[in-house]
């Protein structure tokens, strides 16, 4: 495993490759890796000639208030994790050569990022797709992997790469659990135990709802029904529930494909899950 932090050594090092004609495979990740990140990284390794994985806690896709200071960062650990996957090359860039003194340039889609979490965390997403954008064009990555966890995410670098004419093949993956249903996340770290146990709330509100009658309710019904599971647990607060489809748009009747999303905060800490109607639950 390479590690390198400036982007001149990446083009170097993808130009070499790619004049061998390998295959790049990519996973922008904000570090603090776990089975999510490995899930997607064991993928890319398995599907291309050579693997890069950046870990770069971008400052853009925080609010003011979120968790930027205190987003985890073990990077020895990550390196070691990544170098066990057969990683090819680690790119870790500092945030002052990455974003530069004065960056004027950014990528602001509308549309996708006007529901959800775009709406709870304003410029969220012109942070995520900016910064994806830029290591798309340094790492010049033929197949890029993103988690089905952050759903929302995943179908703005979709629409981002069709938009923006960008040449790699962006591959969702599945959303990895813990043995209880909660959505393995960097964050789960700032749970206390009895935090992590009411935590399991957001995956027994989609067993919830992947066994109701769906088709017989009306979307405001069922999200009622799950509303009043959430809010018997003591620590949850509910950012959002809501049916959507895959534009986004919420739904009055629920139907195959649809989507339930929500983000809960337990404690202080705001978690996200999803679950698309019609899937078998592996848990
Ligand atoms: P992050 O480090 O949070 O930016 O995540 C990097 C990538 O890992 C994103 O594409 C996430 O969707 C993906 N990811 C994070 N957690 C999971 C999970 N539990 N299952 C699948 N993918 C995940």
């Amino acid at each position: 495993l390479k590690v390198i932090d400036h982007i001149e050594q990446v083009r170097e090092w993808v130009r070499a490759h790619k004049t061998l004609n390998h295959r790049i495979g990519f996973v922008p990740t904000m570090g603090a890796l776990h089975e999510g990140h490995l899930s997607l990284v064991r993928r890319s390794t398995a599907e291309n000639d050579v693997a890069v994985v950046s870990i770069f806690v971008n400052p853009l896709q925080f609010g003011v208030n979120e968790d930027l200071q205190k987003y985890p960062r073990p990077l020895e650990k990550d390196i070691r994790m990544l170098s066990q996957c057969g990683v090819d090359l680690c790119f870790h860039p500092q945030a002052s050569e990455l974003l530069g003194e004065d960056l004027q340039t950014f990528v602001d889609m509308q549309g996708l990022p006007e529901h959800l979490c775009g709406l709870k965390r304003p410029g969220h997403f012109r942070g995520v797709c900016t910064i994806v954008a830029k290591l798309f064009n340094i790492v010049s990555p033929d197949r890029a992997y993103f988690g089905r966890k952050d759903l929302q995410q995943l179908f703005i670098i979709q629409k981002m790469v069709r938009d923006l004419n960008f040449s790699v093949e962006i591959v969702p993956c599945p959303i990895v659990r813990e043995a209880d249903g909660l959505a393995v996340s960097s964050r789960i770290l700032y749970l206390s135990p009895d935090e992590r146990k009411d935590a399991t709330i957001l995956s027994k509100v989609i067993k919830q709802a992947a066994e109701a009658p769906w088709a017989e309710l009306t979307a405001s019904e069922l999200i009622a029904q799950l509303r009043k599971s959430v809010t018997a647990v003591a620590s949850a607060r509910i950012d959002y529930i809501q049916i959507v489809d895959e534009s986004l748009e919420d739904v009055k009747l629920v139907k195959n494909g649809d989507i339930l999303a929500l983000a809960v905060y337990i404690g202080s800490t705001r978690l996200i899950d999803n679950y698309v109607f019609g899937q078998k639950l592996n848990f």
